[in-house]
């Protein structure tokens, strides 16, 4: 493994661990997944994230033969919906995977997330949608997750959770935690009533420039 591949496994670990002390997870719930050359790094199934190391990380081909991996533990058994969008997205070099609070509650009443916030541009329209449910771990899971994920880059995934993809790790776990606060937030309007909706001129307008918001590049 060179240096580059375990500098990238070693962030896999990190933002795992991040996305529990920060109670965005917990415990062995959701997995990340990151875009190295012509193969996939995942989290293994099952492991908890405080006794991973860079060897610990699976690998899978992206276009070689489907589910064969290498490495000490098998995959997450969420690899098909990691696999299937970094084959239909090249420009997807990171997914996450939680089971966290808020958005997982609107994913067991099977909600979309409507345009209720404007913050809901990030994920690339006026809503981000809610799967049909499958069984955990399946390929009708994943099949389910991308038709949810039609032109946006998160969804819910029903009565399971939530998954965000990105260009980088760390656009995508930005993502993760914007999208739990945007479920927070509308779970909370709910409560009192329910939100006022945003117009599609109100999307609109937003998207003419959320899409360069967020972490940026320092000027050099
Ligand atoms: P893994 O431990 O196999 O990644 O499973 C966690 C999960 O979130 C299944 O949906
Ligand atoms: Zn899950």
């Amino acid at each position: 493994m060179n240096t580059v591949e375990r500098e990238l496994r070693s962030q896999i670990i990190s933002k795992a661990l991040w996305m529990n002390n920060s109670g965005l997870n917990q415990g062995t719930s959701g997995n990340i997944s990151a875009r190295y050359e012509d193969r996939m790094l995942i989290t293994p199934s099952g492991i908890p994230y405080e006794t991973l190391e860079p060897e610990s990380i699976s690998s899978m081909p992206i276009d070689g033969e489907y589910g064969t991996w290498e490495g000490l533990f098998k995959p997450s058994s969420e690899w098909r919906f990691h696999l299937d969008i970094m084959r239909a997205r090249p420009e997807v070099n990171a997914v996450v995977h939680t089971h966290s609070i808020y958005a997982t509650t609107l994913a067991m009443a099977r909600r979309d997330v409507p345009a209720a916030h404007y913050m809901v541009a990030i994920f690339g329209g006026d809503s981000v949608r809610c799967s049909e449910y499958a069984t955990y771990g399946t390929k009708e899971l994943s099949d389910y997750a991308l038709q949810a994920l039609a032109g946006r880059n998160a969804c819910l995934l029903a009565n399971h959770g939530m998954l965000v993809t990105g260009p980088s790790l760390e656009k995508a776990m930005w993502l993760a935690q914007e999208l739990e606060t945007l479920c927070r937030q509308y779970y909370q309007a709910l409560l009192i009533g329910g939100p006022v909706i945003l117009s599609d001129e109100n999307i609109a307008d937003t998207m003419k420039t959320i899409s360069s918001y967020g972490l940026q590049d320092k000027k050099e």
